[in-house]
C-alpha cells in the first residue's frame, strides 16, 4: 500500500520536473508499471472535492550547516519529507529505503536535487546582500553551499551525470556550490562505478562529502582513492559525547578519542571535517576544541521548510 502511495506521490513529482528525453521515459515506465489506473488507485486518498491532483506530496527541508566558532550558516543539507495524504509526514528513514527497492529514488532524486539547486539559486540571487562582498571577492566560490544526499541507485543510475548536469543548467546553479553527500557504504557496494562518476562530479567542480562517516564496515583506504572534500562525523559519535565525558579527568574517554581521530585522518587528507547531530553546547564547545570546523545539529536549528529556513538565513 505504502509502496502505491509512493508510486503516485513521486510520478507527480517526477511530471512537475518537465524533462524530456531520458528523464520523461522513465516518468513513463513509472506509469506504465503500475498495474490499476492512476486515478483509481489514488481517488480514495482524496479528499473529495474535485478531480485535481495536487502531485507534490514531497516537500525538501534544509537544515543549516554552521561554522563552528561563530556558528555563521555556511550552507544547508537537503532533507526530503513526504506529506502523506492520511499519514501525515513521513520520515525519509521509512520511505527512502521502500524508494531504492522500488527504483522510484531515481526520480525522486532527480526531483529533490531540482528543488535544492533552485533554492540555492534563489538564496545567492537575492539575498547576496547577507554575506560581505570581502567573502565574495576572497575566494572564487560564492557563499553557501547546498548539500544533497546520493543514493545506491543514484551512483549507478546510466543517465547520472546528465540528469545533473541538465539540473544545473536548468537551475543556473553554480557546481562548485553543490556538495553531494555519499556513504562509505555505497562507495563499497559499488567501488567501480563510484571511482568514475566521482571523478566526473569532480571534474565539473562538484564537492563530495562522506556521510555518516565511521560507521560503513569499510577500508580507510579508499579515502585517497577518490576526490572527496568534506567527512561528515557520523551523529553515534556526537550522540555519545555525554555530559560525564567532558570532565577533565575523562578528557581521554575512547569518544572523545575517536573524534579526535576522525579530525586528524581528515585534516592530514586536506578535507573538512563536519560533526552532525550536535545538540548541545557542551558538545559544540568539545568538537571544536577537537578542531572540527564546522557543524550540524538541533542546538542550530533542526531541518527548516523553505520559508523557515530562508529566514534562518537572513537572522544570521
Ligand atoms: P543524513 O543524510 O545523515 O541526514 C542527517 C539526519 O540527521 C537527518 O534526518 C536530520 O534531520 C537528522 N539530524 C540532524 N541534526 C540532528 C540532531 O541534532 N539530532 C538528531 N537526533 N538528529 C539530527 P532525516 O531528515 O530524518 O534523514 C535521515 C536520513 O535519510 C538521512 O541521513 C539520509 O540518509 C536520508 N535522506 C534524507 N533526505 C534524503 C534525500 O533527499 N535523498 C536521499 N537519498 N536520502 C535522504
Ligand atoms: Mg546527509
Ligand atoms: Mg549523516
Ligand atoms: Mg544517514
Amino acid at each position: 500500500r505504502l509502496e502505491t502511495d509512493l508510486r503516485h506521490a513521486i510520478l507527480g513529482s517526477a511530471k512537475s520536473l518537465n524533462f524530456n528525453g531520458l528523464e520523461s521515459q522513465e516518468i513513463l515506465s513509472l506509469e506504465t508499471a503500475q498495474p490499476q489506473s492512476l486515478n483509481q488507485s489514488i481517488l480514495p486518498l482524496l479528499p473529495s472535492q474535485n478531480n485535481c491532483i495536487d502531485p507534490t506530496e514531497f516537500v525538501v527541508y534544509y537544515q543549516p550547516i554552521v561554522k563552528l566558532p561563530t556558528a555563521k550558516v555556511v550552507g544547508f543539507e537537503a532533507l526530503v519529507r513526504w506529506i502523506h495524504p492520511t499519514r501525515g509526514l513521513v520520515s525519509p528513514g521509512e520511505f527512502i529505503p521502500l524508494a531504492e527497492e522500488t527504483g522510484l529514488i531515481i526520480p525522486l532524486g532527480s526531483w529533490i536535487l531540482k528543488q535544492a539547486c533552485q533554492q540555492l539559486t534563489i538564496w545567492q540571487q537575492s539575498y547576496d546582500q547577507v554575506w560581505e562582498k570581502q567573502d565574495i571577492q576572497n575566494g572564487a566560490v560564492p557563499p553557501l553551499t547546498m548539500s544533497v544526499n546520493l543514493s545506491s541507485q543514484q551512483v549507478v543510475q546510466s543517465n547520472l551525470l546528465e540528469t545533473i548536469d541538465q539540473i544545473l543548467a536548468e537551475t543556473n546553479c553554480n557546481p562548485h556550490c553543490l556538495k553531494l553527500e555519499i556513504t562509505e557504504s555505497i562507495i563499497m557496494k559499488n567501488f567501480q562505478t563510484s571511482v568514475v562518476v566521482l571523478d566526473e562530479l569532480r571534474n565539473r567542480g562538484i564537492q563530495l562529502s562522506i556521510d555518516d562517516f565511521g560507521t560503513g564496515y569499510s577500508s580507510l583506504s579508499y579515502l585517497h582513492q577518490f576526490p572527496i572534500n568534506t567527512l561528515k562525523v557520523d551523529q553515534s559519535f556526537v550522540r555519545r559525547l555525554q555530559p560525564k565525558t567532558f570532565n577533565s579527568l575523562e578528557k581521554s574517554s575512547q569518544q572523545i578519542q575517536i573524534i579526535r581521530a576522525i579530525v586528524t585522518l581528515a585534516h592530514n587528507l586536506d578535507l573538512d571535517v563536519i560533526a552532525e547531530g550536535i545538540e548541545t553546547d557542551e558538545q559544540r564547545q568539545l568538537l571544536q576544541e577537537l578542531d572540527c570546523e564546522m557543524g550540524q545539529g538541533y542546538l542550530f536549528s533542526k531541518p527548516l521548510n523553505p520559508e523557515q529556513a530562508t529566514q534562518f538565513l537572513l537572522n544570521s
